[in-house]
């Protein structure tokens, strides 16, 4: 019989999203009547944008021409939407249509990239971190995992190591902790990706939610950035596309990797890959994150990412303002609350049982989670102020 790989099997943890939709289930079924504030796994909580809405549609009629029918699209996404997302958000960045790859989203991609260096790489992980990173270095087999230890010593910044790492995730503004990084600890970590011809994979998810000043937008901003840096981006939480899946990998074309004595660029082997492995994303999908980046439907976007962030600054600055120590929820839809002496697990327990708000025990974003869980602010102000006064309550 055909043996399967241990890799999987070998996972010791659930993963914890679908792990905390159990955990609601179970305790909606014991308490139908509790009424349960949703502060957990981080979907998007508002209906899509009108004119997202209407792009989706207007593609499918088109689709029903004979003029506009469309079979398999291109592996690396419609020239409309690369050029689409050139122009808007990296003009001032000089990124070019082709450094850009349209994709399902950012998670397939930024665990799938991996694929194309040997096993025996070091991959370093930031722990706490959004845990596909490592669940997926495990799975496909990585011997050599180092985790970038995030304390609150250092503002839950991964710090640059001793050692050689290879490729190394980065999450800026960070979930689960809601800390961003500045441009002086980015710019150390390019540093040290040159120093290591190393190459950083760099998940802005949540770059959309980034204010403060001091804290680049986009790393290609920075010194050396184009040479090192791999950035995924996705409409999920910046225009509602959870359930519709599209997102965008950028590979500069200065970016280069070794194989064997060689420096080879990595964009057009990454496009020979799309072109095997995907056979595009949906045509109406594409159309619709085109119609994202419209000055209209960035408006109605921009409407959603406030009010995420609102609550999210709502549950840091309440949570602040009762006593409590939190971090994040500035720059971030997320808010990292610490448990004072208690397990995250117990805590999670606790809220939820108690108060009846769902959050996420620290935990679930690796080890070093412990002693904290994130609240995420992808509900209501008018729920963030509702968990408030219910913690005030004995
Ligand atoms: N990266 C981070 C840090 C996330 O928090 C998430 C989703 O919550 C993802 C990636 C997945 O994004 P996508 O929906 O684009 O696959």
């Amino acid at each position: 019989m055909v043996q399967l790989l241990s890799t999987l099997q070998s996972l010791k943890k659930p993963y914890i999203f679908p792990h905390i939709e159990q955990k609601l289930r179970e305790v909606q079924k014991k308490t139908p009547h509790m009424s349960i504030l949703n502060f957990g796994v981080g979907d998007v909580a508002l209906p899509l944008c009108p004119t997202i809405a209407q792009a989706l549609t207007s593609a499918a009629h088109e689709m029903q021409t004979d003029g506009g029918k469309r079979g398999y699209g291109p592996g690396c996404g419609y020239r409309f939407l690369r050029e689409k997302i050139a122009d808007v958000v990296f003009a001032d960045y000089g990124i070019a249509a082709d450094e850009i790859f349209i994709s399902d989203g950012i998670n397939r991609d930024i665990t799938e990239l991996q694929e194309l260096f040997p096993s025996d790489v070091h991959v370093a992980v930031p722990d706490p971190a959004y845990p596909a990173y490592l669940h997926m270095s495990l799975v496909t087999g990585r011997k050599n995992v180092h985790l970038l230890v995030c304390t609150e010593e250092h503002g839950f910044h991964p710090i640059p190591p001793q050692e050689h790492c290879d490729l190394i995730y980065l999450c800026s503004p960070n979930n689960p902790t809601g800390v961003a990084m500045d441009e002086h600890a980015l710019q150390a970590w390019i540093d040290y990706a040159r120093t290591h011809e190393a190459l950083i994979l760099f998940d802005a998810a949540y770059a959309a939610f980034i204010r403060s000043p001091g804290v680049p937008k986009h790393v290609y901003d920075l010194a050396g950035a184009k040479e090192c840096v791999v950035s995924f981006y996705s409409f999920s939480k910046s225009a509602g596309f959870t359930g519709l899946r599209c997102g965008y990998t950028v590979i500069p074309k200065e970016l280069k990797v070794r194989e064997g004595r060689e420096r080879v660029a990595l964009a057009p082997l990454w496009e020979q890959r799309q072109e095997i492995k995907c056979n595009g994303i949906a045509y109406p999908i594409q159309r619709a994150a085109e119609a994202a980046l419209t000055p209209q439907g960035q408006s109605e976007a921009r409407a959603q990412i406030d009010a995420y962030a609102g609550c999210a600054q709502c549950l840091a600055r309440g949570l602040q303002h009762l006593g409590y120590t939190c971090w994040g929820g500035e720059d971030s839809p997320y808010v990292w609350w610490k448990t004072e002496g208690r397990s995250s697990w117990d805590f999670f327990a606790q809220l939820l049982e108690q108060r009846g708000i769902l959050s996420i025990p620290g935990t679930g974003f690796g080890t070093h989670g412990e002693g904290y869980v994130r609240l995420s602010g992808f509900n209501s102000q008018a729920h963030a102020e509702e968990a408030l006064s219910r913690l005030c309550t004995n």
